[in-house]
């Protein structure tokens, strides 16, 4: 069903992450798309229907840039009744305003089940991007026991011991339809190795030469180092438990555009159980990575490792923020950050005429205070409610 013409009237609006927002702006929405935007002037054409804004703040749809489909909530995804998908791609992701996703390891057919229903408009969710399953070293899977006891649905994935067999298993990825390649460049416990820079580079060139993306999951500094030497796009994680990162990785970020997702909130979560002493110590740990990170020039992609945790994003908005971010800085990673990084167009992660209307519409003011922009009143994708 196309949605009427709607202006929203009243609220802050940011347009962009890297432009002042216009108080009291005005964003006319039709056909799914954005038909203008501007101060409470621009005209409301006839015909829209009027939703009063204020007090509130709109901002382009959020991504959240590493999520997993990995657990037993979305198995058989085709089988799924569709109220209760969409259901649960509401408390995930559009009651906090998040339109798309990148999804870094999930059962690849499985996880393409939901984009299709999402993308044929059966079911009311976000965009779907997804790595598919990710490869690992020989014996780093962990057991189907933690597996079950994570939540986790049982997901064969690549094991890779050398570079012919780790392009072979990309080139299969992406015969498949995945968007990108996930690494997980940790070593099993056993003594299986970390990947090496030349597996990584074999990835990262069979992946670019087909226009896609490869994600590192390191486990410490040495292989994120390893990583960016490989050349992969986008490292999945900070690794406080090795210890401050080292000038020589910030060095490699400073020569090369790399991107990061921090989850940091990951982290805090994982330490729950132990002393509260052990616990700031990880968490300014990877504070610590994100500020170097950020001052050596390094690109910033929100992502929390939903799956893992929760889907509140608000522990790490806080947890960024207190690394230093300041408010565009934090939606930049949310909007035209993953925009630019995943190569879409140029209107993707901004509001702007012509553009897809994905809207996220918060209470509150998030530049003074960041807890508003997890407090959503409305999320929309190509102009249709996905959370009201
Ligand atoms: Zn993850």
């Amino acid at each position: 069903m196309p949605s009427p013409p709607v202006a929203f009237v009243g609220g802050t609006v940011y347009a962009s992450a890297d432009e002042p927002p216009v108080l009291d702006g005005v964003v006319l929405v039709k056909d799914g798309k954005i038909a203008a935007t501007g101060r409470r002037s621009v005209a409301v054409p006839h015909g829209f229907e009027i939703v009063d804004c204020s007090g509130c703040t709109i901002v382009p749809g959020l991504w959240n840039n590493h999520v997993h489909f990995f657990e037993r909530k979305w198995a058989s995804a085709s089988e799924i009744p569709a109220p209760e998908l969409a259901s649960q791609l509401q408390q995930a992701f559009s009651r906090y305003g998040v339109t798309s996703v990148f999804d870094l390891s999930s059962p690849w057919e499985n996880t393409r089940d939901i984009r299709e229903r999402t993308e044929l408009g059966e079911v009311a969710g976000p965009r779907i991007r997804s790595a598919g399953e990710g490869l690992v070293s020989p014996g780093a899977l962990p057991s189907e026991t933690v597996m079950r006891m994570m939540g986790v649905m049982p997901t064969p994935m690549p094991e890779v011991r050398d570079a012919a067999q780790a392009v072979d298993a990309t080139k299969t990825l992406l015969k498949k339809g995945a968007d990108g390649i996930k690494l997980f460049v940790q070593g099993a416990p056993s003594g299986a190795p970390a990947f090496s820079a030349e597996i990584i580079s074999a990835v990262a060139e069979e992946a670019h030469r087909a226009g896609e993306l490869v994600f590192a999951h390191p486990a410490t500094g040495d292989d994120v180092l390893t990583a960016l030497r490989g050349g992969v796009d986008v490292i999945a994680h900070t690794t406080p438990h090795s210890g401050p990162w080292t000038e020589t990785i910030f060095e490699t970020v400073r020569e090369q555009k790399v991107a990061l997702t921090p989850t940091l909130a990951l982290w805090k979560y994982f330490a729950r159980h132990d002393r509260l002493s052990a616990q700031e110590q990880i968490t300014n740990c990877a504070l610590e990575q994100l500020r170097g990170w950020v001052s050596a020039g390094g690109t910033v992609l929100f992502g929390t490792d939903l799956g893992a945790v929760d889907s509140d994003p608000l522990p790490e908005y806080e947890l960024m923020e207190a690394a230093g971010m300041n408010f565009p800085q934090i939606l930049a990673s949310l909007t035209s950050m993953p925009a630019i990084v995943f190569g879409d167009a140029d209107e993707a992660g901004r509001i702007t005429p012509g553009g897809s209307a994905d809207l996220a519409i918060v209470r509150g003011d998030p530049e003074s205070d960041i807890r508003a922009l997890a407090n959503v009143r409305f999320t929309l994708r190509a102009g249709r409610i996905l959370y009201s």
